[in-house]
C-alpha cells in the first residue's frame, strides 16, 4: 500500500469512529505498519497481514482507548506483543508516559526498532512476567492506568493488572463479544482485588460486510491491592479468582 493510499484509508477509518488524527501520527504509524510486516517475515508477531486489516484490526481498534483515557499521565500496556494497544497509543499521545510489558523478549527486540525508528521518547519497554513485575516495588501502584488487549480471562487479568494501578487509577480492558460472561465470572476477583467496574464501552467495526463488536471495560480501583496479590503463575491458573 503506498503512503498516500495507507493515510486516506486510516484517516477514513478514524472518521468513522470519531478519532482526530494528526499528520505526525499517520506518518508514525505508517512506519510502524512496514516495520511490523518486515519484522513479521522473521518473527511471529501477528496473523493479520493484510494491510487494509491491520489499519482497522490493529490501529483503529486500539485508538478506540482513546475513548476511555482521559487525563493518565503514566500507562503500562501489560501482555504488549507486537504493541498493541501500548505502542499505538504511544504514537497518539506524545504527552503520555508508556510502559510495554511483555513475557516474551523477541517482540520487545522488535518494539525497541519502533521505538528508535521513530524516536519515541515517552516508551519504556520492559520485559518480564506480569505477575512477577507486579510484585517489585518501582511497578507496584505506580500507574494512572493499565491497558491490555487478548492477555487472558478476566479474572486472571485483574490480578496481573491491577497490582500496578495507583488507588483511583483505571485499568482498561479491551474484550470481544463475549465480554458479559467474563464479567459474570469475575465478580470475586473484583471484591478481593479491591475494584469496581466503572463501564463498559460497546463498539463495531466492520470489514467485507462482516460486523466486529468489541468492548472496552474500565475497570476502578478502590484500595491498594493487598499484599498478598498477585500470587505467582501456578496459583493463578490453579485457583483462579
Ligand atoms: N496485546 C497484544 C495484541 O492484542 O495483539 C498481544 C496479544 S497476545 C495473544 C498475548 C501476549 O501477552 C503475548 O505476547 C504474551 O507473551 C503476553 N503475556 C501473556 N501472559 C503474560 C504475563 N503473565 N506477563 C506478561 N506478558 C504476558
Amino acid at each position: 500500500m503506498k503512503r498516500e493510499e495507507f493515510k486516506e484509508v486510516l484517516c477514513k477509518e478514524c472518521l468513522k469512529q470519531n478519532i482526530k488524527i494528526s499528520d505526525k501520527q499517520v506518518q508514525n504509524l505508517e512506519k510502524y505498519k512496514n516495520l511490523l510486516l518486515e519484522w513479521n517475515e522473521k518473527i511471529n508477531l501477528t496473523a493479520i497481514t493484510d494491510e487494509y486489516e491491520i489499519i482497522v484490526k490493529h490501529f483503529v481498534d486500539c485508538l478506540m482507548c482513546t475513548k476511555v483515557i482521559k487525563d493518565e499521565k503514566r500507562i503500562i500496556d501489560v501482555g504488549t506483543g507486537a504493541g498493541f494497544p501500548g505502542m499505538v497509543l504511544a504514537i497518539y499521545y506524545e504527552d503520555k508516559q508508556f510502559t510495554l510489558l511483555d513475557a516474551l523478549n523477541k517482540r520487545l527486540i522488535f518494539l525497541q526498532d519502533v521505538v528508535d525508528k521513530l524516536n519515541l521518547n515517552n516508551v519504556h519497554i520492559l520485559h518480564g512476567r506480569a505477575e512477577e513485575v507486579a510484585r517489585k516495588e518501582e511497578y507496584r501502584e505506580k500507574y494512572d492506568a493499565t491497558v491490555s488487549r487478548a492477555v487472558a480471562q478476566l479474572p486472571v487479568l485483574l490480578e496481573y493488572v491491577s497490582p500496578f494501578v495507583k488507588v483511583n487509577g483505571q485499568c482498561i480492558i479491551m474484550k470481544g463479544d463475549s465480554v458479559q460472561e467474563e464479567i459474570s465470572i469475575s465478580s470475586n476477583a473484583l471484591n478481593v482485588l479491591k475494584l469496581s467496574l466503572n463501564n463498559c464501552f460497546e463498539y463495531v467495526y466492520t470489514i467485507n460486510n462482516e460486523e466486529y463488536h468489541r468492548n472496552i471495560l474500565t475497570i476502578q480501583k478502590n484500595m491498594c491491592t493487598p499484599t498478598k496479590y498477585p500470587r505467582n503463575y501456578g496459583q493463578i491458573k490453579k485457583r483462579t479468582l
